[in-house]
């Protein structure tokens, strides 16, 4: 059996025993676990916010109108829902789409954890501020830090991490949307320089008497 079978089976798996999760309130009030949708050994990998009325109906992540936005950009780089896989850092949807709560985050976060470490992808596209700040590690903001990609080890993965505006952030705001649009063309200049990258060596420590002398001027 191929890699790819074998992934895509393990993560079908893991959403069969996710359907049923209860690690926080909000299992209470889903009609169901909206777990993740895409390709299983995609590349590129979307991380929303939680899902909304329609996703919670539906099961699929992304299918309002921030996700005909999502699908919009995606075929402005010349890719399709099933290219790309797309899941949430919540899976349960809040009552009245009000805002993830930390407890949330933290009960949830190992879900979202196994699904990177099951797909490997090699670039992770955070949407919005919960997203960011979860997989960065980091408190910064989305203002701050959309289209600065960084490196990241998320579980066993070194990931390239690339934060976006959410995309229902943008619905309204157009001068955000105009910043999502230009973050969302560098996406392929940014999968095809972390495709050739070589997987980074372990840094070893340098004993101290090889180690440069301290710099102290300019030049
Ligand atoms: N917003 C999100 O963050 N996720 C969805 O699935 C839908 C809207």
């Amino acid at each position: 059996m191929s890699d790819v079978v074998d992934r895509a089976a393990a993560l079908r798996a893991y959403a069969e025993e996710t359907a049923g999760c209860t690690r926080c309130a909000l299992a209470a009030g889903r009609t169901q676990v909206v777990f993740g949708a895409g390709n299983p050994d995609a590349e590129l990998m979307f991380v929303g916010e939680a899902p909304g009325f329609h996703e919670d109906q539906q099961g699929i992540p992304f299918v309002g109108q921030a996700g005909k936005l999502l699908d919009k950009l995606l075929a402005g780089i010349g890719l399709e829902r099933s290219d790309v896989y797309i899941a949430n850092t919540l899976k349960c949807r809040p009552p009245g789409n009000r805002d993830p709560m930390p407890d949330e985050i933290a009960a949830c976060e190992p879900h979202l954890f196994r699904q990177i470490e099951l797909i490997q992808p090699q670039l992770v596209a955070t949407l919005g501020n919960f997203a960011t700040k979860l997989l960065s590690g980091k408190p910064l903001g989305i203002t701050r830090v959309h289209g600065q990609e960084q490196e990241v080890t998320l579980g066993a993965s070194r990931v390239v991490l690339f934060p976006l505006y959410h995309p229902a952030a943008a619905l309204y705001t157009p001068s955000m949307l105009k910043v999502l649009e230009e973050d969302f063309a560098r996406i392929p200049a940014l999968l095809e320089r972390a495709e050739v990258a070589p997987a980074p060596l372990p840094v070893e420590p340098v004993p101290e008497f090889q180690r440069d002398p301290v710099q102290l001027g300019l030049f």
